[in-house]
């Protein structure tokens, strides 16, 4: 007989960053755990220490088509994140997000799972407020070279509001704000692995346009507390909910901080500033902290120094110049 805490989850982009890290805690927390993974950008070294677990399955398989299984929550993390790659095979990219999310609301509703989805601070665009609040509808460009993974994003949020009212179907929507740790994956674009990882190869770090930009770091444990959190909490709010940590850099900061960190004599070099690329974002997490009791704890240096020392473990101390 199953034990009625114990929950069957299905994690959508398991293999990838933030989901091998939700696998690992919901599979520490004594649940069974479902991975699915087309590895677009995602690696089966990151599930290596989860292969030994009775309870952990592995499926490859892609979101935009149908799936048929019996799960008990599902939280949908499938979609590049990164804009090199998200921008790589732009169309792909709105299908995962599109196509994806009516398959596993499809699924959801078929076996009344709870479903979270892994949104994103880029439905607020090039955001005109700050911080960013729930309540702000975003200024996002819709024929840009972001708008395939913003306008996909927030299409899969309508999609699960139109199920939540539609169907009655208990859903989790989840604005995460940039996210960094651990498994990240090197060549992954994003701009916390770059920087590492140039630092620890002696190389210069490019900065796109003149660093003035802002983001806002959340660590990865963190961010899956969080995750966990929202899908644990009563079936009356949906959300969406802003998720990340306020602490707010400039990218010049956070090369700076880098170095510094890393020991590295790296230099600091400067590139052209993608299209669209949003100029500040910090989230407002107000109600993360009334409706989940949760704030994040890690501070940025606290957080990039175990990065470097993940990377540095990875890329091998002889990369270090
Ligand atoms: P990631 O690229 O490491 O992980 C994404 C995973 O999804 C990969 O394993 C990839 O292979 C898989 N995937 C992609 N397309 C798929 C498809 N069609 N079918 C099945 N699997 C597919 O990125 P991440 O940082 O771990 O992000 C996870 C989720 O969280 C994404 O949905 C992303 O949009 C969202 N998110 C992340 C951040 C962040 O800063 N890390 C911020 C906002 C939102
Ligand atoms: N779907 C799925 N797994 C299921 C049930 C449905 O992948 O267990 C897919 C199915 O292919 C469908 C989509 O989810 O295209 C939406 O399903 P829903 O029942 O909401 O709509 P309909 O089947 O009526 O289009
Ligand atoms: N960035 C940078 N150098 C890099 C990678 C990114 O200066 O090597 C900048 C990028 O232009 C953006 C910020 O860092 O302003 C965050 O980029 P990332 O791709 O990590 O995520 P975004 O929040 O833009 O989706």
């Amino acid at each position: 007989m199953r034990d009625v805490n114990r929950r069957r989850a299905l994690v959508t982009g398991g293999a990838g960053f933030l989901g091998s890290h939700l696998c690992e805690r919901l599979l520490a927390e004594g649940h069974d755990v479902l991975c699915v993974d087309n590895y677009y950008t995602g690696t089966r070294e990151n599930l290596k220490s989860m292969l030994g677990s009775p309870r952990f399955e592995i499926l490859r398989h892609d979101v935009t088509f149908p799936l048929y299984v019996e799960v008990d929550e599902i939280y949908n993390l499938a979609c590049p994140a990164s804009p090199v790659h998200y921008q790589f095979d732009p169309v792909q990219t709105t299908k995962t997000s599109v196509h994806g999310a009516i398959n596993m609301l499809g699924l959801a509703k078929r076996v009344r799972a709870r479903i979270l989805q892994a949104s994103t601070s880029e439905v607020y665009g090039d955001p005109d407020v700050h911080p960013q609040p729930e309540s702000y509808w975003g200024r996002v460009n819709p024929i840009g070279i972001r708008a395939c993974y913003d306008e996909g994003k927030r299409c899969a949020e309508t999609l699960f509001f139109d199920y939540y009212r539609q169907h009655r179907l208990p859903i989790k929507v989840a604005r995460i704000f940039n996210t960094y740790g651990p498994r990240m994956h090197p060549g992954d674009g994003r701009v916390v692995s770059n920087f590492i990882v140039k630092a620890l190869q002696g190389e210069p770090l490019e900065v796109y346009g003149e660093g003035s930009q802002t983001r806002s770091f959340c660590y990865v444990d963190d961010m899956v507390s969080a995750l966990m959190l929202f899908m644990a909490g009563d079936d009356g709010f949906p959300g969406p909910l802003n998720l990340g940590n306020p602490g707010e850099f400039t990218i010049l900061e956070l090369a700076e901080q880098v170095i510094e960190r890393s020991g590295s004599r790296s230099k600091i070099v400067f590139a052209p500033l993608p299209a669209d690329d949003p100029r500040q974002r910090q989230p407002d997490i107000a109600l993360a902290r009334e409706k989940l009791g949760w704030q994040p704890t890690t501070p940025l240096a606290e957080g990039l120094d175990r990065t470097i020392e993940y990377f540095d473990g990875l890329l091998g101390r002889d990369a270090r110049a």
